[in-house]
Protein backbone atom coordinates (compact mmCIF):
# COMPACT_ATOMS: atom_id res chain seq x y z
CA UNK A 1 0.00 0.00 0.00
CA UNK A 2 1.21 3.80 -0.61
CA UNK A 3 3.06 4.86 2.42
CA UNK A 4 1.91 8.06 2.53
CA UNK A 5 1.61 8.98 6.29
CA UNK A 6 1.66 12.23 7.96
CA UNK A 7 3.72 13.62 11.21
CA UNK A 8 1.32 14.29 14.06
CA UNK A 9 1.76 18.58 13.54
CA UNK A 10 0.26 17.93 9.85
CA UNK A 11 -2.52 15.59 10.83
CA UNK A 12 -3.50 17.97 13.25
CA UNK A 13 -3.22 21.02 10.72
CA UNK A 14 -5.52 19.52 8.40
CA UNK A 15 -8.30 18.42 11.09
CA UNK A 16 -8.25 22.01 12.25
CA UNK A 17 -9.09 23.48 8.65
CA UNK A 18 -11.37 20.45 8.36
CA UNK A 19 -13.27 21.94 10.96
CA UNK A 20 -13.30 25.29 9.47
CA UNK A 21 -14.24 24.96 6.27
CA UNK A 22 -15.30 21.24 5.35
CA UNK A 23 -19.17 19.74 5.80
CA UNK A 24 -19.19 16.57 6.47
CA UNK A 25 -22.68 14.18 6.05
CA UNK A 26 -25.26 15.39 8.73
CA UNK A 27 -22.61 17.07 10.54
CA UNK A 28 -22.37 19.81 12.80
CA UNK A 29 -20.14 23.17 12.34
CA UNK A 30 -20.77 24.58 15.34
CA UNK A 31 -20.00 21.27 17.80
CA UNK A 32 -18.05 19.19 14.87
CA UNK A 33 -16.83 15.84 16.16
CA UNK A 34 -13.56 15.21 14.62
CA UNK A 35 -13.33 13.18 11.34
CA UNK A 36 -10.15 10.65 10.77
CA UNK A 37 -8.31 11.63 8.05
CA UNK A 38 -8.07 8.44 5.32
CA UNK A 39 -5.02 9.02 3.26
CA UNK A 40 -5.31 5.68 1.25
CA UNK A 41 -6.86 2.03 0.94
CA UNK A 42 -6.74 -1.19 -0.26
CA UNK A 43 -8.58 -3.82 -0.06
CA UNK A 44 -10.61 -4.02 2.95
CA UNK A 45 -8.23 -1.45 4.79
CA UNK A 46 -8.30 2.15 5.17
CA UNK A 47 -4.97 3.70 6.06
CA UNK A 48 -5.36 6.79 8.47
CA UNK A 49 -2.98 9.56 8.77
CA UNK A 50 -1.38 8.52 11.31
CA UNK A 51 -0.52 5.20 10.23
CA UNK A 52 -3.17 2.80 11.93
CA UNK A 53 -5.01 0.42 8.96
CA UNK A 54 -9.11 0.24 9.77
CA UNK A 55 -11.07 -3.01 8.47
CA UNK A 56 -14.40 -1.28 6.55
CA UNK A 57 -17.12 -2.53 7.85
CA UNK A 58 -18.72 -0.41 5.86
CA UNK A 59 -17.99 -0.26 2.25
CA UNK A 60 -18.44 2.94 2.18
CA UNK A 61 -21.85 3.11 2.80
CA UNK A 62 -22.48 -0.02 0.62
CA UNK A 63 -20.35 0.99 -2.37
CA UNK A 64 -16.84 -0.76 -2.62
CA UNK A 65 -18.40 -4.33 -3.05
CA UNK A 66 -14.79 -4.85 -4.71
CA UNK A 67 -12.42 -3.45 -2.02
CA UNK A 68 -10.34 -0.45 -2.87
CA UNK A 69 -7.76 0.20 -5.03
CA UNK A 70 -8.93 -2.84 -7.32
CA UNK A 71 -6.19 -3.05 -10.28
CA UNK A 72 -9.08 -3.95 -12.19
CA UNK A 73 -11.13 -0.76 -11.67
CA UNK A 74 -8.03 1.31 -11.19
CA UNK A 75 -7.34 -0.05 -15.12
CA UNK A 76 -10.62 0.45 -16.74
CA UNK A 77 -10.02 4.37 -15.02
CA UNK A 78 -6.90 5.10 -16.68
CA UNK A 79 -7.79 3.99 -19.71
CA UNK A 80 -11.05 5.96 -20.09
CA UNK A 81 -9.13 9.14 -18.67
CA UNK A 82 -7.10 8.41 -21.75
CA UNK A 83 -9.70 8.63 -23.77
CA UNK A 84 -12.64 10.98 -22.93
CA UNK A 85 -13.06 11.62 -19.01
CA UNK A 86 -16.51 13.55 -19.58
CA UNK A 87 -18.28 14.89 -22.56
CA UNK A 88 -21.93 16.64 -22.85
CA UNK A 89 -24.56 13.49 -23.20
CA UNK A 90 -27.17 15.80 -25.33
CA UNK A 91 -26.62 14.69 -28.58
CA UNK A 92 -23.52 12.90 -28.14
CA UNK A 93 -23.38 9.31 -26.75
CA UNK A 94 -20.55 6.99 -26.39
CA UNK A 95 -19.60 3.27 -25.85
CA UNK A 96 -19.17 2.87 -22.53
CA UNK A 97 -22.66 4.84 -21.29
CA UNK A 98 -24.49 2.38 -23.96
CA UNK A 99 -22.59 -0.70 -23.45
CA UNK A 100 -23.52 -0.08 -19.35
CA UNK A 101 -27.46 1.08 -20.41
CA UNK A 102 -27.19 -2.69 -22.50
CA UNK A 103 -25.56 -4.45 -19.58
CA UNK A 104 -28.41 -3.17 -16.50
CA UNK A 105 -31.21 -4.20 -19.33
CA UNK A 106 -29.78 -7.24 -19.20
CA UNK A 107 -29.30 -8.35 -15.65
CA UNK A 108 -32.28 -6.24 -13.97
CA UNK A 109 -35.54 -8.03 -14.00
CA UNK A 110 -37.20 -8.62 -17.22
CA UNK A 111 -39.42 -5.85 -18.56
CA UNK A 112 -36.68 -3.07 -17.79
CA UNK A 113 -36.09 -1.94 -20.92
CA UNK A 114 -34.91 1.89 -20.91
CA UNK A 115 -32.28 3.30 -19.07
CA UNK A 116 -31.69 7.10 -17.62
CA UNK A 117 -28.41 7.88 -15.97
CA UNK A 118 -27.63 10.46 -13.74
CA UNK A 119 -25.29 11.44 -10.66
CA UNK A 120 -26.47 10.47 -7.17
CA UNK A 121 -28.75 8.13 -5.90
CA UNK A 122 -31.30 11.13 -4.98
CA UNK A 123 -31.29 12.28 -8.47
CA UNK A 124 -32.51 8.47 -9.39
CA UNK A 125 -35.12 8.85 -7.21
CA UNK A 126 -36.07 12.27 -8.29
CA UNK A 127 -36.09 11.04 -11.91
CA UNK A 128 -38.09 7.83 -10.67
CA UNK A 129 -40.85 9.93 -9.63
CA UNK A 130 -40.72 12.02 -11.98
CA UNK A 131 -41.37 9.70 -14.71
CA UNK A 132 -44.27 8.52 -12.71
CA UNK A 133 -45.83 11.69 -12.45
CA UNK A 134 -45.05 12.81 -16.55
CA UNK A 135 -46.53 9.25 -17.27
CA UNK A 136 -49.99 9.95 -15.68
CA UNK A 137 -49.80 13.54 -17.16
CA UNK A 138 -49.54 12.13 -20.43
CA UNK A 139 -52.26 10.19 -19.91
CA UNK A 140 -54.36 12.80 -19.04
CA UNK A 141 -54.79 11.76 -15.07
CA UNK A 142 -53.33 14.45 -13.42
CA UNK A 143 -54.78 13.66 -10.17
CA UNK A 144 -52.81 10.67 -9.83
CA UNK A 145 -50.06 13.17 -7.96
CA UNK A 146 -49.66 11.11 -5.13
CA UNK A 147 -46.97 8.52 -3.96
CA UNK A 148 -47.97 5.46 -1.20
CA UNK A 149 -44.74 4.49 0.66
CA UNK A 150 -43.72 2.30 3.67
CA UNK A 151 -42.57 3.69 7.27
CA UNK A 152 -39.00 3.13 7.85
CA UNK A 153 -37.84 4.10 4.64
CA UNK A 154 -35.11 5.59 2.76
CA UNK A 155 -35.12 7.28 0.08
CA UNK A 156 -32.39 9.94 -0.29
CA UNK A 157 -31.81 13.38 1.29
CA UNK A 158 -33.55 15.91 -1.87
CA UNK A 159 -36.60 17.02 -1.48
CA UNK A 160 -39.23 14.44 -3.62
CA UNK A 161 -36.56 11.73 -2.15
CA UNK A 162 -37.38 13.29 1.43
CA UNK A 163 -41.01 13.08 1.17
CA UNK A 164 -40.89 9.67 0.97
CA UNK A 165 -38.76 8.79 3.60
CA UNK A 166 -40.02 7.66 7.04
CA UNK A 167 -41.34 10.18 8.94
CA UNK A 168 -39.75 9.82 12.21
CA UNK A 169 -36.34 7.56 11.54
CA UNK A 170 -35.82 9.30 8.00
CA UNK A 171 -33.88 11.97 9.26
CA UNK A 172 -36.10 14.70 7.41
CA UNK A 173 -38.89 15.03 9.81
CA UNK A 174 -38.03 18.41 10.97
CA UNK A 175 -39.08 19.55 7.17
CA UNK A 176 -42.82 18.29 7.43
CA UNK A 177 -44.17 21.82 6.77
CA UNK A 178 -42.15 21.84 3.42
CA UNK A 179 -42.33 18.77 1.50
CA UNK A 180 -44.89 17.56 -0.32
CA UNK A 181 -47.60 15.37 1.45
CA UNK A 182 -47.85 11.36 0.52
CA UNK A 183 -49.17 8.11 2.08
CA UNK A 184 -47.61 5.69 4.36
CA UNK A 185 -48.68 2.42 4.98
CA UNK A 186 -46.84 0.51 8.24
CA UNK A 187 -43.33 -0.60 7.60
CA UNK A 188 -43.52 -4.94 6.97
CA UNK A 189 -43.65 -7.14 10.40
CA UNK A 190 -43.61 -10.37 8.41
CA UNK A 191 -39.30 -11.54 8.31
CA UNK A 192 -37.69 -12.91 4.85
CA UNK A 193 -38.29 -16.64 5.89
CA UNK A 194 -41.33 -16.14 8.00
CA UNK A 195 -44.84 -17.66 7.02
CA UNK A 196 -47.12 -14.99 5.23
CA UNK A 197 -49.95 -13.68 7.33
CA UNK A 198 -51.97 -11.21 5.07
CA UNK A 199 -53.10 -9.16 7.98
CA UNK A 200 -49.23 -7.75 7.41
CA UNK A 201 -50.32 -5.50 4.43
CA UNK A 202 -54.17 -4.77 5.27
CA UNK A 203 -53.56 -0.79 5.94
CA UNK A 204 -51.51 -0.74 2.34
CA UNK A 205 -54.01 -2.82 0.96
CA UNK A 206 -56.80 -0.30 2.58
CA UNK A 207 -54.89 2.60 1.36
CA UNK A 208 -54.45 1.69 -2.52
CA UNK A 209 -57.80 0.60 -2.97
CA UNK A 210 -59.42 4.03 -1.48
CA UNK A 211 -56.84 6.00 -3.17
CA UNK A 212 -55.66 4.63 -6.73
CA UNK A 213 -57.59 7.59 -8.27
CA UNK A 214 -54.92 9.69 -6.54
CA UNK A 215 -52.00 7.36 -6.84
CA UNK A 216 -49.36 7.79 -9.53
CA UNK A 217 -46.53 5.23 -7.80
CA UNK A 218 -45.92 2.88 -4.67
CA UNK A 219 -42.34 3.44 -4.10
CA UNK A 220 -40.62 1.17 -1.50
CA UNK A 221 -36.93 -0.33 -1.04
CA UNK A 222 -37.35 -4.64 -1.52
CA UNK A 223 -36.88 -6.41 0.89
CA UNK A 224 -34.25 -4.46 2.78
CA UNK A 225 -34.74 -1.23 4.52
CA UNK A 226 -31.62 0.67 4.34
CA UNK A 227 -31.34 4.03 6.18
CA UNK A 228 -34.65 3.89 7.93
CA UNK A 229 -34.33 1.58 9.65
CA UNK A 230 -32.09 -1.37 8.97
CA UNK A 231 -35.01 -3.95 8.59
CA UNK A 232 -35.58 -7.48 6.07
CA UNK A 233 -39.19 -8.07 5.44
CA UNK A 234 -41.17 -11.12 3.79
CA UNK A 235 -41.24 -11.69 0.01
CA UNK A 236 -44.35 -12.39 -0.08
CA UNK A 237 -45.16 -8.31 1.03
CA UNK A 238 -43.54 -7.40 -1.85
CA UNK A 239 -45.36 -9.93 -3.85
CA UNK A 240 -48.86 -8.49 -2.45
CA UNK A 241 -47.66 -5.11 -3.01
CA UNK A 242 -46.90 -6.10 -7.39
CA UNK A 243 -50.39 -7.70 -7.38
CA UNK A 244 -52.05 -4.96 -5.50
CA UNK A 245 -50.49 -2.10 -8.00
CA UNK A 246 -51.74 -3.90 -10.85
CA UNK A 247 -54.82 -4.33 -9.41
CA UNK A 248 -55.56 -0.39 -8.65
CA UNK A 249 -53.72 0.48 -11.84
CA UNK A 250 -50.80 2.07 -9.71
CA UNK A 251 -47.01 2.25 -10.81
CA UNK A 252 -44.51 0.38 -8.72
CA UNK A 253 -41.17 2.28 -8.01
CA UNK A 254 -38.15 -0.34 -6.50
CA UNK A 255 -35.28 1.94 -4.75
CA UNK A 256 -32.25 -0.93 -5.25
CA UNK A 257 -29.80 1.65 -4.54
CA UNK A 258 -28.73 0.00 -1.19
CA UNK A 259 -29.77 -3.44 -2.18
CA UNK A 260 -28.43 -3.65 -5.79
CA UNK A 261 -25.45 -6.07 -7.39
CA UNK A 262 -25.77 -8.74 -4.46
CA UNK A 263 -25.98 -7.36 -1.17
CA UNK A 264 -29.05 -9.43 -0.19
CA UNK A 265 -28.24 -12.52 -1.49
CA UNK A 266 -29.64 -12.06 -4.91
CA UNK A 267 -28.28 -9.17 -7.63
CA UNK A 268 -31.35 -7.74 -7.50
CA UNK A 269 -33.95 -8.12 -3.98
CA UNK A 270 -36.50 -7.56 -6.28
CA UNK A 271 -35.62 -11.81 -7.29
CA UNK A 272 -36.28 -12.57 -3.91
CA UNK A 273 -40.42 -12.35 -4.96
CA UNK A 274 -39.70 -12.65 -8.46
CA UNK A 275 -41.17 -9.64 -9.32
CA UNK A 276 -40.55 -6.74 -12.02
CA UNK A 277 -41.20 -3.32 -10.99
CA UNK A 278 -42.24 -0.40 -13.49
CA UNK A 279 -39.54 1.62 -12.65
CA UNK A 280 -35.92 0.79 -10.37
CA UNK A 281 -33.30 3.16 -9.47
CA UNK A 282 -29.90 1.79 -8.92
CA UNK A 283 -26.84 3.67 -7.48
CA UNK A 284 -24.02 2.95 -4.48
CA UNK A 285 -22.35 -0.30 -5.38
CA UNK A 286 -23.19 0.67 -9.25
CA UNK A 287 -19.12 1.92 -10.10
CA UNK A 288 -18.01 -0.34 -7.19
CA UNK A 289 -17.57 2.65 -5.15
CA UNK A 290 -15.27 4.63 -7.55
CA UNK A 291 -17.44 7.22 -9.04
CA UNK A 292 -20.68 8.87 -8.30
CA UNK A 293 -23.28 7.65 -10.95
CA UNK A 294 -26.89 6.59 -10.43
CA UNK A 295 -29.26 4.73 -13.09
CA UNK A 296 -33.07 4.63 -12.84
CA UNK A 297 -34.72 2.23 -15.63
CA UNK A 298 -38.19 1.78 -16.69
CA UNK A 299 -40.58 -0.33 -18.35
CA UNK A 300 -41.18 -0.02 -22.24
CA UNK A 301 -44.89 0.58 -21.21
CA UNK A 302 -43.74 3.76 -19.32
CA UNK A 303 -41.18 5.35 -21.55
CA UNK A 304 -43.70 5.14 -24.36
CA UNK A 305 -46.50 6.77 -21.95
CA UNK A 306 -44.10 9.59 -21.54
CA UNK A 307 -42.24 10.05 -24.46
CA UNK A 308 -45.81 9.82 -26.51
CA UNK A 309 -47.78 12.60 -24.04
CA UNK A 310 -47.79 16.21 -24.98
CA UNK A 311 -44.24 17.21 -23.89
CA UNK A 312 -42.94 14.41 -26.46
CA UNK A 313 -40.01 13.71 -24.26
CA UNK A 314 -38.94 13.27 -20.54
CA UNK A 315 -38.41 16.47 -19.08
CA UNK A 316 -34.98 15.84 -17.42
CA UNK A 317 -31.00 16.22 -18.18
CA UNK A 318 -28.38 15.82 -15.54
CA UNK A 319 -24.83 17.98 -16.54
CA UNK A 320 -23.04 15.37 -15.72
CA UNK A 321 -25.82 12.34 -17.36
CA UNK A 322 -23.37 9.54 -18.37
CA UNK A 323 -20.34 10.88 -17.46
CA UNK A 324 -17.91 8.33 -19.50
CA UNK A 325 -15.58 7.48 -16.67
CA UNK A 326 -18.26 6.71 -14.29
CA UNK A 327 -19.64 4.33 -16.83
CA UNK A 328 -16.60 2.58 -17.42
CA UNK A 329 -15.68 1.73 -14.19
CA UNK A 330 -19.48 0.83 -13.91
CA UNK A 331 -18.85 -1.67 -16.25
CA UNK A 332 -15.51 -2.83 -15.42
CA UNK A 333 -16.99 -3.25 -11.71
CA UNK A 334 -20.36 -5.25 -13.08
CA UNK A 335 -18.31 -7.79 -15.34
CA UNK A 336 -15.72 -8.08 -12.01
CA UNK A 337 -18.96 -9.03 -9.96
CA UNK A 338 -20.42 -11.35 -12.18
CA UNK A 339 -17.11 -13.43 -13.39
CA UNK A 340 -16.72 -14.28 -9.56
CA UNK A 341 -18.95 -16.51 -8.17
CA UNK A 342 -20.39 -13.72 -5.95
CA UNK A 343 -23.28 -15.93 -4.22
CA UNK A 344 -21.32 -18.49 -2.89
CA UNK A 345 -19.49 -15.14 -1.57
CA UNK A 346 -22.20 -13.71 0.10
CA UNK A 347 -23.50 -16.86 0.94
CA UNK A 348 -19.89 -17.18 3.09
CA UNK A 349 -20.70 -14.01 4.17
CA UNK A 350 -23.91 -14.39 5.48
CA UNK A 351 -22.85 -17.77 7.38
CA UNK A 352 -20.44 -16.25 9.10
CA UNK A 353 -22.15 -13.16 10.30
CA UNK A 354 -25.06 -15.72 11.77
CA UNK A 355 -22.68 -17.83 13.19
CA UNK A 356 -20.58 -15.29 14.49
CA UNK A 357 -23.24 -12.44 15.80
CA UNK A 358 -25.31 -14.80 17.88
CA UNK A 359 -23.07 -14.09 21.29
CA UNK A 360 -24.27 -10.54 20.63
CA UNK A 361 -27.91 -11.66 21.44
CA UNK A 362 -26.31 -12.33 25.19
CA UNK A 363 -25.71 -8.89 25.47
CA UNK A 364 -27.84 -6.34 28.16
CA UNK A 365 -27.52 -3.50 25.69
CA UNK A 366 -28.47 -5.86 22.80
CA UNK A 367 -32.29 -5.89 21.65
CA UNK A 368 -32.26 -7.97 18.50
CA UNK A 369 -29.38 -9.37 15.87
CA UNK A 370 -30.47 -9.60 12.04
CA UNK A 371 -28.37 -11.04 9.64
CA UNK A 372 -29.38 -11.32 5.10
CA UNK A 373 -26.78 -11.98 2.58
CA UNK A 374 -23.67 -9.64 3.85
CA UNK A 375 -25.87 -7.35 6.23
CA UNK A 376 -25.56 -7.56 9.29
CA UNK A 377 -27.79 -5.84 12.02
CA UNK A 378 -27.16 -5.15 15.69
CA UNK A 379 -30.03 -3.19 17.05
CA UNK A 380 -28.93 -1.56 20.55
CA UNK A 381 -31.71 -0.83 23.31
CA UNK A 382 -30.61 2.57 23.58
CA UNK A 383 -29.04 4.93 20.78
CA UNK A 384 -25.34 4.81 20.91
CA UNK A 385 -22.91 7.35 21.65
CA UNK A 386 -21.53 8.52 18.28
CA UNK A 387 -18.24 10.23 19.14
CA UNK A 388 -17.68 7.66 21.41
CA UNK A 389 -18.52 4.38 20.34
CA UNK A 390 -16.51 6.07 17.06
CA UNK A 391 -13.25 6.25 18.98
CA UNK A 392 -13.32 2.64 20.67
CA UNK A 393 -13.91 0.98 17.59
CA UNK A 394 -10.67 3.23 15.88
CA UNK A 395 -8.83 1.54 18.50
CA UNK A 396 -9.98 -1.37 17.66
CA UNK A 397 -8.52 -1.38 13.84
CA UNK A 398 -12.24 -1.02 12.35
CA UNK A 399 -14.52 1.52 10.71
CA UNK A 400 -18.06 1.08 11.96
CA UNK A 401 -20.55 4.07 11.78
CA UNK A 402 -23.67 3.15 13.44
CA UNK A 403 -26.91 5.44 13.69
CA UNK A 404 -29.21 5.49 16.64
CA UNK A 405 -30.06 1.82 17.83
CA UNK A 406 -28.44 0.52 15.23
CA UNK A 407 -24.82 -0.82 14.63
CA UNK A 408 -24.50 -2.49 11.49
CA UNK A 409 -21.86 -4.00 8.90
CA UNK A 410 -22.05 -5.09 4.99
CA UNK A 411 -18.21 -5.27 4.53
CA UNK A 412 -17.05 -5.64 0.67
CA UNK A 413 -17.42 -8.96 -0.83
CA UNK A 414 -13.97 -9.59 -0.95
CA UNK A 415 -13.59 -9.61 2.56
CA UNK A 416 -11.92 -12.85 4.30
CA UNK A 417 -13.04 -15.01 6.87
CA UNK A 418 -9.83 -14.11 9.22
CA UNK A 419 -10.99 -10.19 8.38
CA UNK A 420 -14.63 -10.28 9.05
CA UNK A 421 -13.88 -12.35 12.54
CA UNK A 422 -11.43 -9.54 13.33
CA UNK A 423 -14.46 -7.06 12.20
CA UNK A 424 -16.94 -8.89 14.52
CA UNK A 425 -14.68 -9.55 17.34
CA UNK A 426 -14.05 -5.76 17.88
CA UNK A 427 -17.78 -4.30 17.53
CA UNK A 428 -18.13 -7.35 20.70
CA UNK A 429 -15.24 -6.42 22.27
CA UNK A 430 -16.68 -2.66 22.24
CA UNK A 431 -20.26 -3.44 22.81
CA UNK A 432 -19.66 -6.12 25.92
C1 LIG B 1 -28.33 5.86 -0.22
C2 LIG B 1 -29.71 5.69 -0.70
C3 LIG B 1 -30.35 6.68 -1.47
C4 LIG B 1 -29.69 8.00 -1.79
O1 LIG B 1 -28.54 7.88 -2.53
P1 LIG B 1 -27.44 9.07 -2.54
O2 LIG B 1 -26.39 8.60 -3.49
O3 LIG B 1 -26.96 9.20 -1.13
O4 LIG B 1 -28.14 10.30 -3.00
C5 LIG B 1 -31.62 6.41 -1.91
N1 LIG B 1 -32.25 5.26 -1.63
C6 LIG B 1 -31.66 4.29 -0.90
C7 LIG B 1 -32.40 3.01 -0.64
C8 LIG B 1 -30.38 4.47 -0.40
O5 LIG B 1 -29.81 3.51 0.36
Amino acid sequence: MNSITKTAQQNAELLQKDQQFVWHPYSSLSDPIPAYEVVSASGVYLKLADGRELIDGMSSWWCTIHGYNHPVLNQAAKDQIDRVSHVMFGGITHAPAVELCEKLVAITPSGLDKVFLSDSGSVAVEVAIKMAFQYWISQGQTQKSQLLTLRSGYHGDTFAAMSVCDPKTGMHHMFDQVVNKHHFAPAPQTGVYEEWNEEDIAEFTEIISTRSDQLAAVILEPIVQGAGGMRFYSPHYLKRVRELCDQHNVLLIADEIATGFGRSGKLFACEWAGISPDILCLGKAITGGYMTLAATLCSEEVSRGICEGEAGCFMHGPTFMGNPLACAVANASIDLLLSSDWQANIQRIETLLSAQMEVFSALDSVDEIRVLGAIGVIQMKEPVNLAEIQKKFVAEGIWVRPFGKLVYVMPPYIISDRELTTLLRGIYKVLA
